[in-house]
């Protein structure tokens, strides 16, 4: 089973992603964790790379295909997930060229739909635990006791560096310019699942398990 999980910043698709992951014991790729793995070991490219995140634009074409290529080339598991690529026509048509070299292809491309002014919320209000990478919001979801984390009492948070007023505007009015033709595509080619994002985490994934037999 080969999956997309398509939806603008903060619409928990990173986090159904990694829930389907396990459910469906197939592997999780996210473009944006990739990258900033690489931001993380200093090199060069990391440092160029960290430039364009931070700014909230979209990487090339070019090397974010290259990473995704050495992904799916190498992947020899029943089935993956892609998270946050495509994010524009132009990698969703390489994307198939890729496919069709490998002998795959994607079935199901599950939408997650959220309004722009739950995403910044969602998104301005994130943060997680240093120690243990539990997930908070200070809007929806904030530690029990102030700045104390209730998984293991780390008190040491941090935000992603693009988890900012000025880099959100630049993601969504991108996501919307770019990335949102995709579900266009998709829904042509017949692939395409609506999921509202609004609803809670637990119900969203019951909604996703739906689609599979097990
Ligand atoms: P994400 O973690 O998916 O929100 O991605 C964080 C950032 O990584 C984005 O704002 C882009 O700068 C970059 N990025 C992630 N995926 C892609 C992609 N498919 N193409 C280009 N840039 C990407």
């Amino acid at each position: 089973m080969n999956i997309l999980f398509l939806g603008p910043p903060g619409s928990g698709k990173g986090t159904q992603a990694q829930n389907l992951s396990s459910y469906l014991k197939i592997p999780t790729l996210s473009s944006g964790d990739i990258l900033r793995k690489e931001c993380d070991s200093g090199s060069q490219l990391g440092k160029e790379i960290q430039i364009i995140m931070n700014k909230g634009d979209l990487v090339s074409d070019d090397l974010i295909v290259l990473l995704i290529e050495k992904f799916l080339i190498k992947n020899d598991s029943n089935g993956f997930i892609l998270d946050g690529f495509p994010r524009n026509i132009n990698q969703a048509n390489i994307l198939d060229s890729m496919l069709i070299k490998i002998e795959k292809s994607i079935e199901k491309v599950f939408n997650f739909e959220v309004d722009d002014e739950i995403l910044v919320k969602r998104i301005l209000g994130r943060y997680s635990c240093k120690e243990c990478g539990s997930i908070y919001n200070n809007y929806f979801k904030p530690t029990v006791n102030s700045g104390v984390c209730d998984k293991c009492g780390s008190t040491n948070f941090e935000s992603r560096k693009d988890d900012n007023e000025e880099s959100l505007k630049n993601r969504l009015s991108v996501y919307h310019k770019s990335t949102f033709p995709l579900v266009e595509f998709y829904q042509k080619k017949h692939l395409l699942i609506s999921i509202d994002g609004l609803k809670s985490s637990s119900l969203i994934f019951e909604e996703l398990k739906k689609h599979f037999k097990l």
